[in-house]
């Protein structure tokens, strides 16, 4: 299942968005201010954002760049004025799409459909890495480098969040659908996962430098290991 982090302080929106977005088969995370949006972040590892511009505190313009530091999730910003979109657009900011308020509940819920969409499909370019997903490719210094289908969908959401630990269970999320009852027996399909990744991606695979282990946590993308 997909996970939505769904951030705006005024209750009533955001509890009838949230309820269309679940009932259209998304989970949803909600939270009310930018602060608990990015702790939220960390936690859930979200597959897209909706996003208020004007939130108590660190507000949407300060999340979505914070977020753009180190993350490429797809970023819908909300807001009731438009004479911002160019900037929210645009590389400072970093948004994807945006949506003028007061909307109908279900017109977010295409959106965000189609959000998904197009950046299930996105290319990235991160560091000596390039992936292209409608064509399952991955280059290393402009060479290609054969992937399964699982291990290209593990390691697109790894590069996708570069910096960033993903578990066990998020990674699973990303390669297949979730199963909690096979909690324990997927672990180590990930960990095998990741090791065949790693023969292909890294220099030396004994020695990863890209795809790190972080003991008791998962696992995450670095750009480059020496930064
Ligand atoms: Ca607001």
């Amino acid at each position: 299942m997909q996970r939505i982090l769904l951030v705006e302080d005024e209750a009533a929106i955001r509890e009838a968005e949230a309820a269309y977005l679940r009932s259209a088969g998304y989970e949803v995370l909600e939270v009310g201010d930018g602060a608990a949006a990015l702790q939220a972040f960390e936690r859930v590892a979200p597959h897209a954002v909706v996003l208020d511009l004007s939130l108590p505190g660190v507000d949407g313009l300060d999340v979505c760049r914070a977020l753009r530091r180190f993350s490429h999730v797809p970023i819908m910003m909300v807001t009731a004025r438009t004479s911002e979109i160019d900037e929210l657009l645009g590389l400072e900011i970093g948004a994807d799409d945006y949506l003028k308020k007061p909307f109908n509940p279900r017109l977010l819920v295409a959106r965000v459909q189609a959000l998904l969409r197009r950046a299930g499909s996105r290319p990235l370019k991160v560091g000596r890495f390039v992936v292209e997903p409608d064509k399952l490719l991955v280059l290393k210094d402009s060479e290609p480098i054969a992937l399964t289908t699982t291990q290209f969908n593990i390691f697109y959401r790894l590069l996708a969040h570069p910096g960033l630990v993903l578990s066990r269970e998020q990674l699973l999320d990303a390669a297949h659908d979730h199963d909690p009852g096979r909690r324990e027996v997927f672990d180590r399909t990930i960990d095998a996962h990741i090791k065949a990744i790693r023969k292909r991606i890294e220099d030396e695979p004994a020695r990863p430098r890209y795809l790190q282990t972080v003991i008791g946590r998962g696992y995450r993308f670095v750009e480059q290991a020496d930064a």
